[in-house]
């Protein structure tokens, strides 16, 4: 019986094994690589390494102690904290670039919501800080990388409250408008379906759709959403925000204490590097 039951299950992974072969050739996709791979376990450890720091992030309410820690884990040369006042107090954004002609600013908010007992932000703010921290350790992108503060609204959003780093780095100019601006939030959820802000520029985001299609990350749409990406639409950069928002049962985990890291995933984050790595490369192309 022992090994009659171990032919069947060996049959069993053959046929796994000849359905996966099949679907792969049939869509020709190229999903995360060995260096994706890497990418999205580092981008994790991250993840989950700032939640266990600073597990609240509230801009103005020590989300500048998180700002150091965030520019502790990039390398030195290139890194500087803009520290700035807010109606809400001191707030950090955090910026990154070793890139002499930096092909896009990568984007990801780094605070959490206030007024939410036991809210981390893990996949909320920390799943993309870990993913730009991870990408930027590498050094391989011609990119520029910012940490944003005070992403979160304290009442409803308004000129003044909300998007408070992105309004700063918009304003402040301290990257050409031609420099195309991505949005990274919430792409840490296992059950991966990432889409793409209505509102964001339509260029961008149907580049961003072929990068998505070339690597088998689909990007639906996730409608017109209130992100880091309107203050740059708003000052004239091309602008898009690739968003999960689709976070538990009915989005039920959402700004909750349910925002934990248990709930991210390495492979989720894989995919997204994956995405990002050939969006760079369609617009180095793009420039040539
Ligand atoms: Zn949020």
């Amino acid at each position: 019986m022992a090994g009659l039951r171990k032919t069947v299950l060996a049959c069993g992974a053959a046929l796994l094994a000849l359905a996966a072969g099949c679907a792969c050739a049939g869509c020709r996709e190229a999903g995360p690589t060995a260096r994706d791979r890497a990418i999205g376990a580092e981008a994790l450890a991250h993840a989950e390494a700032l939640v266990a720091a600073h597990p609240t992030r509230v801009g103005g309410e020590g989300s500048a102690e998180a700002a150091a820690w965030i520019a502790a884990r990039l390398p030195r040369e290139g890194t500087r904290i803009d520290r700035f006042g807010t109606p809400f107090g001191p707030m950090a954004n955090v910026w990154h670039c070793r890139a002499a002609r930096p092909v896009a600013v990568l984007v990801s908010h780094f605070d959490t919501k206030a007024g939410i007992p036991g809210f981390v932000g893990a996949n909320d703010g920390a799943s993309t800080t870990g993913l730009l921290l991870a990408l930027a350790g590498e050094g391989a992108l011609p990119v520029a990388y910012l940490f944003v503060d005070g992403e979160e609204c304290r009442e409803a959003y308004s000129a003044q409250d909300g998007l408070q780093g992105s309004w700063r780095a918009a304003r402040a100019g301290a990257i050409g408008r031609d420099t195309p601006v991505i949005v990274l939030d919430m792409l840490g959820d296992a059950a991966f379906n990432p889409g793409l802000a209505a509102n964001g520029s339509p260029r961008l985001n149907a580049l961003l759709r072929r990068a998505g299609e070339a690597v088998g990350v689909p990007l639906g749409d996730a409608g017109d959403v209130v992100d880091d990406h309107v203050p740059f639409v708003a000052a004239g950069y091309r602008a898009a925000d690739i968003i999960d928002f689709d976070y538990g049962p009915g989005n039920a985990w959402w700004h909750t204490a349910q925002d934990t890291p248990d709930k991210l995933s390495a492979d989720a984050l894989a995919r997204a590097a994956a995405l990002v790595r050939r969006a760079v490369g369609l617009l180095e192309e793009e420039r040539e």
